[in-house]
């Protein structure tokens, strides 16, 4: 256990990411209370249930009054909206961040509606499941992962504090810029799920195969695909809704590349095809040393997803 950070926490939207830093929290002491808010009673009734919030709220205004940090995990395209309507009802000299997968479209709808006496720090978990909602969460979904924490003009007492939040959490925490924030992760997250997402779409459509089959020998590479390609789709039409530039950027590369590939393969250029694939094997390498992932033929998933 270790002293709380901070002592009153609010979190504002209670689905996966949320409810897997309040389970942190808790079992780490981190804070001393936890106040919550999602849109649906269902929701909020499952944070009590569960244990992760102390009280919930009816709204975002209430759960965020009187918070030293609040939290912002709702969906992209929601935060505005809620940062307007907590604006007015956040204590003077509270921190204000954000979880949200993309960061510039994020600042720019959250800073106009916060007060001056308030430090907002966004921050991103690279950390997730393709499941959703308040019962998907758990303790070490940050262990080991990065968290990216976009300082700003900031208050330099407000970024530290979220940041030993974040380690007390178990993660590793580097600073940003938004802008390079969006750029990366269109390359690592935002145009990888794209694709998966049309792999999946394209076996659909494909009559000459049937269902069975793609279920049965899915796991010849197609079923990493369908584990990606079930992440929320709420989350994911925003996210490329709003990483717009950086994610039409790398699918343009990719696009290139993929004609290239293409192009061996019916000119028949082993040679290039064998020093493309011995390149991409070194990257994956490079992962599994880093931690980010094992060699377990689940790629220790599950292992990394114990509760
Ligand atoms: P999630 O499991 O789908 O949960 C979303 C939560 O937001 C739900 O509790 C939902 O409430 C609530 N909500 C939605 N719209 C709302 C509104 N207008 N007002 C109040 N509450 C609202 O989502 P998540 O995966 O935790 O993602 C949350 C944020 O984290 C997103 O911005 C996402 O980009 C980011 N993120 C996600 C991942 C990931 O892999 N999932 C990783 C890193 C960051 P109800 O249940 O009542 O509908």
């Amino acid at each position: 256990m270790s002293a709380p950070i901070y002592d009153r926490v609010a979190l504002i939207g209670l689905g996966l990411i949320a409810s897997s830093m309040g389970h942190a929290m808790k079992k780490w002491g981190l804070a001393r209370s936890i106040t919550g808010h999602a849109k649906t009673e269902a929701t909020r009734a499952a944070a009590l249930e569960l244990g992760f919030c102390d009280e919930v709220f009816a709204t975002a205004a209430e759960a965020a009054e009187g918070a030293d940090l609040v939290v912002l995990a709702v969906p992209v395209g929601a935060m505005g909206a809620v940062a307007a309507e907590i604006g007015p009802h956040l204590k003077p000299g509270a921190t204000v961040t954000d979880v949200g997968s993309v960061k510039q479209a994020v600042i720019e709808a959250v800073a106009p509606h916060l007060p001056a006496h308030v430090s907002f720090v966004p921050g991103h978990p690279l950390a997730g499941t393709e499941h959703s909602g308040p019962r998907s969460g758990f303790a070490t979904l940050f262990q080991n992962r990065w968290c990216l924490i976009i300082p700003g003009d900031a208050a330099p007492e407000a970024v530290a504090r979220l940041r030993a939040l974040w380690e007390g959490m178990g993660s590793n925490v580097e600073e940003m810029d938004a802008v390079h924030h969006d750029l990366v992760l269109a390359v690592t997250s935002h145009t990888p799920h794209l694709i998966a997402y049309t792999m999946v779409g394209v076996a659909d459509h494909l009559r000459r195969v049937t269902e069975s089959e793609i279920i049965k020998y899915s796991a010849a590479g197609f079923r990493d695909f369908t584990r990606i390609a079930a992440s929320d789709p709420t989350m994911w039409r925003d996210v490329f809704l709003t990483n717009k530039e950086a994610t039409l950027d790398i699918l343009g590369r990719f696009t290139e590349e993929l004609f290239m590939l293409q192009r061996a393969i019916r000119m028949g250029d082993g040679d290039q095809l064998f020093d493309y694939f011995t390149r991409t094997r070194a990257i994956r390498r490079s992962i599994i040393e880093a931690g980010q992932d094992t060699a377990a033929p689940d790629f220790g998933r599950a292992a990394m997803e114990e509760k």
